[in-house]
């Protein structure tokens, strides 16, 4: 029996990819009875006498799933930051990290717009790659206008299937079109010109780069830790969770407690002050949220 990768769902067929080729399914087969539809990302069983009428009879096991944007068997996070135009945002970054974690997906970290810092603010950005870089985070540096880093950026994709996120503005569709000159994505400037916002098409494509595939939406963009509980935040802050078996008190918050294994360490330079203020602050966010409900 064929299998293949879903990479496209519209207007209820799934184009599914088998090596070279890509065949037009509908959806059809047992896995009706388990109750689950075929996501992008999905591999499965088809078969098909002809490339336009396939059928989809099979969907295996999925390691994992997104709902924004819709695709099955994530690998990677790819987190895109622009080093200036927007500034910098670290809160964003350590919010967006959190997610991920949470989700068990791997981050890869993009600060792009490199051509646009000025010789002062380079030490910033310096900075925070050497804190993210020490914590075990792969971090890129990246100009889609200069072209610069992109190699690097596209074996980072190779074999995984890929989503991007980030805030809007910051080169997020820029750099996907430096990967391939034909994936044409609407960048700020071309929605500008023909006067329509970006992403109106809501279907979701996985775009082909080497062995591996990138989503052309990006995902991750509701931001409230609605499924993290504040006992478990630490976990999502690895740097932290080395060391909070250290912690005197058993489940100590890393807030008020003496003998924090944590605090000593923010206190020695070996966790950052700037991941520690917004470990207080999404805590903060979090019990605070459940005040509410
Ligand atoms: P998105 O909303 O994250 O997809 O961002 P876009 O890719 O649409 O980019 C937003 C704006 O930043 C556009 O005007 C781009 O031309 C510009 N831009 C994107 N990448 C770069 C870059 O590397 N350098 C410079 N100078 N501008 C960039
Ligand atoms: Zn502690």
């Amino acid at each position: 029996m064929p299998e293949g990768r879903i990479i496209k769902a519209l207007s209820g067929f799934y184009y599914v990819k088998d090596h070279d080729e890509v065949v037009q399914c509908r959806g059809r087969g047992n896995f009706r009875k388990k109750k689950v539809s075929p996501l992008v990302g999905d591999i499965v069983t088809f078969e098909a006498e002809q490339p336009t009428d396939g059928y989809i009879l099979d969907i295996k096991d999925r390691k994992n799933e997104l709902n924004r944007p819709p695709i099955a068997n994530v690998d990677q996070a790819i987190l895109v930051l622009s080093a200036s135009k927007p500034a910098f945002d670290d809160v964003l970054l350590d919010r967006l990290l959190v997610h991920i974690e949470s989700n068990d997906i791997t981050p890869l970290i993009c600060i792009t717009k490199l051509d646009l810092v000025s010789n002062d603010s380079q030490n910033t950005i310096n900075q925070y790659v050497e804190c993210y870089r020490r914590i075990g985070y792969p971090v890129l540096l990246t100009s889609s206008k200069a072209e610069k880093g992109i190699d690097e950026f596209k074996r980072h994709l190779d074999g995984r299937i890929s989503v991007v996120a980030g805030q809007s503005g910051v080169g997020k569709s820029s750099l996907l079109n430096t990967l391939d000159a034909s994936f044409n994505i609407d960048t700020d400037e071309i929605s500008r010109h023909l006067g329509r916002g970006k992403h109106t098409t809501r279907h979701v494509e996985l775009l082909q780069v080497g062995n591996g595939y990138i989503a052309d939406t990006p995902g991750f963009s509701s931001l409230e830790f609605t499924n993290i509980e504040e006992k478990d935040l630490s976990l999502y802050f690895p740097e932290m969770r080395k060391v909070s078996s250290e912690c005197k008190f058993r489940g100590c918050t890393h807030i008020a407690e003496p003998k924090c294994a944590v605090k000593e360490a923010v206190k020695d330079g070996l966790i950052s002050e700037h991941r520690y203020q917004h470990y207080n602050q999404f805590y903060e966010e979090i019990k605070n949220r459940k005040r509410r409900y």
